[in-house]
């Protein structure tokens, strides 16, 4: 079976492009184009395809996409759990999910979750490689049979960090939070012991044709990335990026799809620096970044941290945004977590396309805005990111104020005497001007 690298290549477009063209409302020549330049990635296992998997597209022709991270821990593990938990994910909008269980039966909660993930799904092999072993003993054979096992699943992303090299540990020296990916700390780890080089960059090849036998998408991991504003786009940081330009380019003149992973914590004003150098250095790969997050001083609030970063990173570059949950730093998250993380996430996602002119993208504000402005709450509320909150808050303004949902002409905010929307529909009343609805129906 190909590759949609190597599908688009030849010059075919396949069912999962002319799906994505669909879903996004672009051309699939378009898609076709962006995946043989290796812009564009439809992570999709071709197992996964049989099995449910709706085809998403990430790149920057493409609205940005969000993912939400679940997954058991050594201390809290439990299928039904992680269930729970994508599915709120799935529920508030999310675009992907990857499960990064360490915790109790690895290969069961991954086969659970896959069986009713409609998205594309991704893991971290090398968590799994660990699992009940230590680096003593793990050697190459142990990590392709993982990497093997979780593609015959159907997984359809992995993080392979192996952009990680021996030479770059010396520059983490001045670092103030060190290696914080546990992709990447797990693989320094083994290089130090056995005074080698990256297990996975030694076997690059090998991981190669795995992935490229399922179709399982690079997701290059950035296990050097930043875990502190004071580390962000440090020497360390760079040298591992132009590592992984050399291994994005390998893998997909082995016909892998490749997206690249990025940081990390990252102050406001290097994002754009950021994202343009990655596309550079990586010629264009979709980068999928964790956040960033703008300030380390908000545990407890890193969602709102992260989503000021990431729609500055889907402004300047990024195609894909993983999000990040409130408890960030502090615990594993929970379903409501979750929930929240991906809202904030989705809604710097939007802003990032809203800002950068994506087309049809600024459609949804304005029907918003048009049932605002027109008093017309059920719009209004169907229309919001997180129709669930709008409407239990809606529904709280009407209990203070005494009046049904629907029919309310002011809400608690203002009142009726001070509320503005409704004074300025009877401003047009009088004037004969007609409101954004009248202009609406009349085509204006
Ligand atoms: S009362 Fe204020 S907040 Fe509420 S609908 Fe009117 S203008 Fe908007």
């Amino acid at each position: 079976m190909a590759t949609q690298l190597q599908i688009a290549r030849s010059g075919t477009v396949s069912d999962a492009m002319k799906s994505v063209a669909r879903a996004e409302n672009v051309d699939a020549e378009l898609i076709r184009d962006e995946i043989a330049a290796g812009r564009l990635v439809i992570p999709a296992n071709t197992l996964h395809l049989k099995t449910g998997l709706v085809p998403a597209g990430i790149g920057r022709v493409l609205t940005t996409k969000v993912n939400a991270n679940i997954g058991t821990s050594s201390v809290r593990s439990s299928v039904e759990a992680e269930l729970e938990k994508m599915r709120a994910a799935l529920a508030a909008g999310a675009d992907a999910i990857m499960d990064l269980s360490t915790g109790g039966d690895l290969d069961k909660t991954r086969e659970a979750l896959l069986a009713e993930c409609p998205v594309p799904f991704g893991t971290v092999p090398i968590y799994q490689v660990i699992e009940d072993r230590g680096v003593e003993d793990i050697d190459a054979g142990v990590i392709l049979e993982t990497i093997e096992k979780q593609a015959r699943q159907g997984v359809d992303f992995f993080t392979i960090h192996a952009g990680v090299l021996k030479e770059h540990l010396p520059l983490l020296e001045h670092r103030v939070a060190g290696i914080v990916s546990r992709g990447g700390a797990l693989l320094a780890q083994w290089m130090l012991h056995h005074d080698r080089q990256n297990p996975l960059y030694e076997m690059f090849d090998d991981v190669c044709q795995i992935m490229a036998q399922y179709d399982v998408c690079f997701s290059l991991g950035d296990g050097l990335r930043p875990g502190a504003i004071a580390d962000a786009t440090d020497e360390a940081q760079i040298a591992e990026l132009r590592t992984l330009g050399e291994l994005t380019q390998r893998a997909q003149e082995k016909g892998c799809q490749v997206m690249v992973e990025g940081p990390g914590h990252v102050p406001f004003d290097q994002i754009q620096y950021n994202m343009q150098i990655q596309q550079e250095i990586c010629h264009g790969a979709p980068f999928y970044v964790l956040g960033p997050l703008v300030t380390d001083i908000a545990p407890g609030y890193d969602h709102i941290t992260s989503a000021i970063g990431g729609t500055a990173a889907a402004f300047y570059g990024a195609s894909f945004l993983c999000y990040v949950t409130p408890r960030e730093h502090l615990g594993l998250p929970d379903a409501e977590d979750v929930r929240a993380g991906v809202i904030a996430s989705k809604i710097a996602a939007h802003a990032g396309d809203l800002a950068r002119g994506l087309k049809g993208v600024a459609e949804r504000d304005r029907r918003l805005s048009t049932a605002r402005a027109n008093l017309d709450w059920a719009a209004h509320l169907g229309e919001s990111l997180d129709p669930q909150t709008a409407e239990r808050m809606h529904n709280e303004a009407c209990r203070d104020i005494g009046e049904q949902g629907p029919s309310a002409d002011y809400c608690s905010m203002c009142g009726q005497a001070w509320c503005s929307v409704r004074i300025n529909r009877d401003i047009r009343r009088a004037a004969n001007l007609g409101g954004p609805k009248a202009r609406a129906a009349k085509g204006a």
